[in-house]
């Protein structure tokens, strides 16, 4: 998206590493790779065909294998990402698939791989999982390197960068990501990719300012070009007039000033004012993020979003390979909570890219726990999978998606077969393992107060609650000004979940994106949340705003928030309120082209 004023040009992306850096572009292509010519190959000469795709192949896995032994020790713990990108050369879907359209249609490796890879992204096209696009993705980064060898391009080496500059590509892959150098690279932007994709997360690991899925960025910035990229608000603004640029080293430093004073006392309790400890706890997607929740002063994981193994591969990982995961995250956050939360994904998806997903609507189909009741075995494996690691540390199970109290009974049967079968084979486990759910569906809202007799928690996936209650899609852009965390008929949700859980005696927390913004959290710690889950990130500023807010204050605040009838009137009673507090002195507000005008 863009928006112009001036001369300087503002860039709309998604929001995927927090920062500020400013600097010249430095545009990185993979020339060569998106346009290949068809032709015919005799069939005299097909083995030979054969044998130079997979000598490509050879090639391309051989170069992952040195980028993995010399990645550096700070990115050492997503090397897994790239062990996996090692598998995909060799996955029947891509590798076969190319072998078998070369024999068939007797066409140059080129073609076929192309085809093959436009098959792939047909395939996932209309799936709006961002989690998903980001694994379409690795298909994409793989294929790329192998047609790079094909044709002869010249790969991309970003090790060899020699000036402090921006990155900006169409994509990056997860290889090439990793091999930024921190003191060369400031930070990165591409027109693809999106805040689950694989270098978005080694962007945040790394620490520096990204910004992707900006469409059409390396079409509007040329090589020199000023840039100035803002991870945290997810604008780039090229060629930006004195004015801006003075504004936004401003912004630079009082953001680095605004973290270091955070992150120092990030491991302080989260305590009112008034004496109220609230619990602040990590989202993780994968195990090796233990450590930043660690890092970050989090009190343990209330999301762990076990999405990733099962997409991560190309089959159903059995049950040692997740039990194995699982008590590797348990016995790092021990003694700290880890909440387990059962795969949340639609078996098409999720398993096989052969298969094709018809469903018209995904977010209204066979989706978390209605597939895992669908394929109990699945089910059961991963529930097995959980408890075996509760006997390595505090666990709890979360349900996605529950959307009728029938559904969370036949879970929980099929929670205690696999409690037995382990019995019965002498397995130790926890037999206490505490079972909640998501509070995401409006009708799991309404009907809190019956659910609530057979679940021990809560958690508010504000998330999918927001996308169910207003109808607007979480990924859809066009409306993305309709999703509003703070529309008062979400805020009146919360309280309902909220009021039914002090008095059913069910624990209630909130783990949608929305815990993590402090704008928010005068409003939830008014309404009674006392215990919140967030990306790490966000773990230090949350806790430092919690020990600056009082209890008392904020539950009569409440009582004005209740009287509002729109968000906007929320939003004004808010800052109003707490502007000082939930913009600290020294934390930028985000930047926003309106503000600014
Ligand atoms: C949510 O819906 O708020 C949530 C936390 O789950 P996810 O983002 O994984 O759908
Ligand atoms: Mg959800």
């Amino acid at each position: 998206m863009l928006s112009s004023d001036k001369n300087e040009m503002h860039l709309h992306g998604i929001n995927v590493s927090p920062g500020i850096c400013i600097g010249k572009a430095y545009l990185v292509g993979k020339e060569g790779v998106d346009v290949v010519d068809k032709y015919f190959i005799s069939k005299d000469n097909l083995q030979n065909e054969i044998k130079r795709f997979q000598s490509a192949v050879k090639r391309a896995k051989d170069k992952l294998q040195k980028i993995i032994e010399s990645t550096p020790e700070e990115l050492r713990q997503h090397i897994h990402i790239l062990e996996t990108h090692k598998v995909l050369y060799k996955d029947k879907m891509l590798y076969g698939k190319t072998i078998e359209t070369i024999e068939k249609e007797r066409v140059n490796a080129e073609w076929a791989l192309k085809e093959v890879v436009s098959n792939v992204k047909r395939m996932f096209r209309n799936m709006t999982d961002p989690y998903l696009k980001g694994r379409v993705a690795d298909i994409v980064h793989v294929s790329q390197s192998i047609m790079q060898n094909l044709v002869g391009a010249k790969p991309l080496d970003i090790s060899a960068i020699e000036k402090r500059v921006i990155l900006v590509a169409v994509d990056l892959s997860p290889a090439e990501t990793s091999q930024i150098q921190l003191e060369k690279i400031k930070g990165l932007i591409t027109d693809l990719g999106g805040k689950t994709s694989h270098t978005g997360i080694i962007a945040r690991t790394l620490e520096i300012p990204a910004v992707l899925g900006l469409e059409n960025a390396t079409h509007l910035i040329k090589n020199d070009d000023i840039i100035i990229v803002d991870g945290t608000s997810g604008i780039v603004i090229v060629h930006p007039d004195d004015t801006t640029l003075i504004e936004f080293e401003e912004r630079k430093s009082s953001y680095e000033n605004y973290k270091a004073v955070i992150t120092r006392s990030s491991h302080l309790p989260a305590e009112t004012t008034d004496g109220v400890k609230l619990e602040v706890l990590g989202n993780i997607e994968l195990p090796e993020e233990v450590a930043s929740v660690i890092n970050y002063g989090g009190d343990g994981i209330g999301l762990y979003r076990t999405e990733f193994q099962y997409l991560s591969r190309l089959d159903f990982p059995d049950e040692h390979d997740l039990f194995e995961n699982y008590k590797d995250v348990v016995e790092v956050m021990a003694p700290g909570i880890v909440t387990i939360r059962t795969l949340d994904i639609s078996g098409d998806k999720a398993v096989s890219y052969a298969s094709n997903s018809d469903e018209k609507n995904p977010d209204l189909g066979l989706r978390g726990i209605r597939y895992c009741l669908k394929q109990p075995e699945i089910f059961k494996t991963q529930l097995r999978a959980i408890l075996r690691a509760s006997a390595f540390g505090p666990v709890r199970i979360l349900l996605p998606m529950i959307s009728c109290h029938e559904e969370i009974l036949a879970a929980k049967k099929i929670l205690n077969t696999a409690a037995d079968s382990l019995y019965k084979e002498g397995i130790a486990f926890n037999d206490h393992v505490q079972v909640g759910i998501m509070i995401e569906v409006p009708s799991a809202v309404i009907m809190a107060d019956v659910m609530a007799k057979d679940v021990d928690f809560f958690s508010i996936g504000t998330n999918d609650l927001i996308q169910y209650s207003l109808a607007v899609d979480r990924v859809n852009r066009q409306v993305a000004h309709l999703y509003q965390p703070l529309n008062p008929a979400i805020i009146r949700m919360i309280k309902h979940v909220a009021d039914i859980g002090k008095n059913g005696g069910v624990e209630v927390c909130m783990c949608g994106e929305m815990a993590g913004d402090p704008v928010n959290i005068p409003i939830l710690l008014g309404l009674g949340i006392n215990k919140l889950s967030m990306n790490p990130q966000s773990i230090p500023a949350i806790k430092k705003i919690i020990r600056s807010l009082n209890v008392k204050d904020a539950e009569l605040f409440i009582k004005d928030v209740l009287k509002e009838k729109s968000e906007t009137g929320i939003m004004e009673l808010l800052l109003s309120t707490y502007r000082s507090i939930v913009f600290e002195i020294g934390y930028p507000e985000p930047f926003s082209p309106a503000n600014n005008s």
